[in-house]
């Protein structure tokens, strides 16, 4: 048997754009562009301008608000999107994920431009789904990440500083679920080159996160800015496509993201309306490393959120210790921890939650 992988490319910098015409050129001569409203807003002068006489492009087209087979449904008939050469995809996950699975379902080429970064959605083969109330639907696997991506980031850099934030706990998240999830097994060449790089999901944020995020609120783009940006999209995309295969979900997840999905499968709870993604994701972490015993790395993590203002404290994300008695079960249904090393067990979440009221 025999499998092949791409990675990620990718151009970043302060004027990302300018590289469009010459990396797209030999896809051809009309592009549309798909996207959120702001982002384009905020994107697309600079891309026409970049593009002028060279790439002919359509749009923007309103990526409909939801990365949903509706939306993916309705984007499929209009006429200048089936004849565009390739796809520009512009925006966050979700308008980054519709532009993606769009192209995949037509055959072309995509090229993405994030304009926030809190997840690596611009360098990942895959996009999450979403019903047309918001719910999850399912991964719709790729079998590759978009053709380019280009990282322009002063517009990232401008953009509402919460994105960049949430994106922080979900980053890092990846090098302790990897590592966590991977522990005693004999690896494969990509899954063990994915767990190497997911050490590169934690470092530079240890490092330039903080500062990023003060120099983010200024709207600079500094190199800690970059060094943080990059992370979060190209690092953790690099990771994930590696620990990913085959349409499994391999060891690219683990317990915390089984508590977050736990936390947000009750309605009445607060979490999934009033809190960020990985905003959640890195307090679960915290979790993560109490029940693992990294008593050590705890302290570090949790010394890293408060530097940022992410969550240490289940009170910090809205529960309380009374709501922990039906979300703490669930936790152990999801699937995020079947490769879990070890069983995890109730009394071993009771006691590490106990730990972060
Ligand atoms: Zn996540």
């Amino acid at each position: 048997m025999s499998y092949s992988i791409t990675l990620p490319s990718w151009t970043a910098g302060e004027n990302a754009l300018e590289k469009v015409p010459e990396i797209c050129a030999p896809y051809g001569k009309h592009a549309v562009i798909i996207g959120g409203r702001h982002a384009c807003e905020a994107l697309c002068p600079a891309l026409k301008e970049a593009c002028a006489g060279k790439i002919s492009l359509f749009g923007p087209i309103w990526y409909g608000g939801e990365a949903s087979e509706q939306n993916l449904e309705m984007l499929e008939t209009i006429s200048q999107v089936r004849g565009a050469d390739m796809i520009f995809a512009v925006g966050g996950g979700k308008a980054l994920d519709t532009g993606k699975a769009l192209a995949h379902r037509l055959g072309k080429k995509v090229f993405t431009f994030p304009t926030i970064a809190s997840t690596c959605a611009a360098c990942t083969a895959v996009s999450i789904l979403y019903k047309p109330d918001g719910s999850f639907d399912r991964p719709f696997f790729l079998p590759q990440p978009p053709a380019h991506a280009f990282i322009h980031l002063p517009v990232i850099a401008s953009a509402p500083e919460k994105y960049l934030w949430a994106g922080l706990g979900d980053t890092y998240a990846k090098y302790f679920e990897a590592t966590m999830s991977a522990r005693g097994v004999e690896l494969k060449h990509y899954h063990a080159l994915g767990v190497g790089i997911s050490a590169m999901c934690l470092e530079p944020l240890l490092k330039y996160g903080r500062t990023a995020m003060e120099d983010h609120r200024r709207g600079e783009v500094t190199p800690a800015l970059e060094q943080t940006v990059l992370t979060v999209i190209v690092n953790t995309a690099a990771a994930s496509i590696l620990l990913t295969q085959e349409g499994i979900i391999d060891f690219n997840t683990g317990l915390a993201h089984a508590i977050y999905y736990a936390l947000t499968s009750f309605p009445d709870l607060p979490v999934e309306k009033e809190h960020l993604h990985g905003e959640v994701v890195g307090f679960g972490t915290l979790a993560l490393l109490l029940v693992d015993g990294q008593e050590k790395m705890y302290d570090t993590m949790k010394a890293f959120n408060e530097s940022v203002a992410l969550p240490t404290k289940i009170g910090d994300i809205g529960i309380k210790p009374e709501d922990l008695d039906r979300v703490l079960p669930r936790v152990l249904e999801m699937h995020d921890i079947d490769r879990s090393p070890y069983p995890i067990t109730l009394p071993m979440l009771r006691e590490a939650f106990r730990r972060l009221q």
